[in-house]
């Protein structure tokens, strides 16, 4: 964090009571940063786990804040925060030598028109890695990002704007990033080879399409399950960035004309015992999609996207996989 920066910011806003909230990587620091900013401002930190710029606290801890400060993450441009949040993005500067990386898989499939995408901690290394593939003759482009996200190239777990506006025009995607995350949407919302360069061990290049396929079979087999059911639970997540109660709505009439039972439930912390508790058959949630299609196997009943549940019922996509992805969210009231 620079508390210098953040200091000056909150004194602009006339902020006197702030909340905190800190990833966990960043949590052994704090100590450091409460005692930082809490010589000018009264601190609170927020000891729950949070998803990132989508989730910047609750109607209840907005009350007794005039800010937030969240560190790690990045604005999501088009919300529009009931508090003023400060972002103290965290970009990793190590400096990594790519002179070791194996492109033979690019060179087999002659792949030479690549799109380079990243998530937010890893715009440094994709720069670099954009220089490096060029200097070794590929076609390097970076995929221009919508109003979700601030930066192009830029991916969201639940955006990937920057690969479609690049898909018709590139050989494959490159995701610099650690773990499967991003990559493993990424795959799973366009139909080009991708890979991820994962910055962890092992350094090295790796297609995501056959667990991308794997996880395609898993969800269809998981949404086969939704078409008998007869109890629907609809569910609108009240994070800032992740409310879509239109959407909600929407599916209520969808679940409704079909002549099935349907009830619209607010959730914060989606819990799969409330939903078995309710007896429902199927749920339908409409916050981050990445709850059905990454942590499905925690609920009991088949728990959908809205696209899944087109793609079932209304047979969307021709049986092809459709990917929930965010553009925009309602305004909270
Ligand atoms: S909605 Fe999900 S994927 Fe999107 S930013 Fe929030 S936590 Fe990440």
């Amino acid at each position: 964090m620079d508390p210098g920066r953040v200091i000056n910011k909150l004194k602009e806003l006339g902020a006197k009571r702030i909340l905190l909230q800190l990833p966990d990587g960043l949590k052994p620091n704090v100590f450091e940063y409460f005692n930082e900013l809490s010589k000018n401002f009264s601190v609170m930190v927020s000891s729950s786990g949070f998803y990132g710029a989508c989730d910047t606290g609750t109607m209840d801890e907005w009350k007794n804040v005039d800010a937030v400060v969240q560190m790690g993450h990045t604005e999501i441009p088009n919300i529009n925060y009931k508090v003023p949040v400060i972002f103290e993005e965290y970009i990793n500067e190590e400096h990594r030598s790519f002179n070791e990386l194996d492109l033979s898989e690019l060179e087999k499939k002659n792949y030479k028109n690549i799109s380079l995408a990243y998530s937010i901690q890893y715009r440094k290394s994709a720069e670099e890695l954009s220089q490096f593939l060029s200097e070794r003759g590929f076609k390097v482009s970076i995929g221009r990002h919508d109003s979700r996200l601030k930066y192009d190239g830029q991916l969201l777990g639940c955006n990937f704007s920057p690969l479609h506006d690049q898909e018709s025009h590139v050989d494959c995607h490159i995701i610099v990033s650690t773990g499967v995350f991003h990559a493993l949407g990424a795959q799973l919302s366009v139909e080009k080879e991708v890979f991820i360069l994962d910055m962890s061990e092992p350094f090295r290049l790796r297609s995501m399409k056959a667990e991308a396929e794997r996880h395609i079979r898993r969800r269809f087999a998981n949404m086969a399950r939704a078409l008998e059911a007869k109890k629907f639970v609809i569910v609108v997540d009240t994070k800032i960035g992740q409310y879509r109660m239109k959407l909600a709505e929407k599916m209520m009439k969808e679940v409704q004309g079909m002549g099935k039972s349907a009830v619209l439930a607010y959730s914060n912390e989606s819990s799969p015992i409330e939903y078995e508790n309710m007896m429902a058959d199927c749920i339908i949630f409409t916050g981050c999609p990445r709850v059905a299609t990454d942590d499905f196997d925690r609920y009991k009943s088949p728990i959908l996207t809205a696209q899944e549940f087109n793609m079932i019922f209304k047979k969307k996509g021709n049986g092809k996989y459709i990917m929930d992805e965010i553009v925009t969210v309602d305004a909270m009231p």
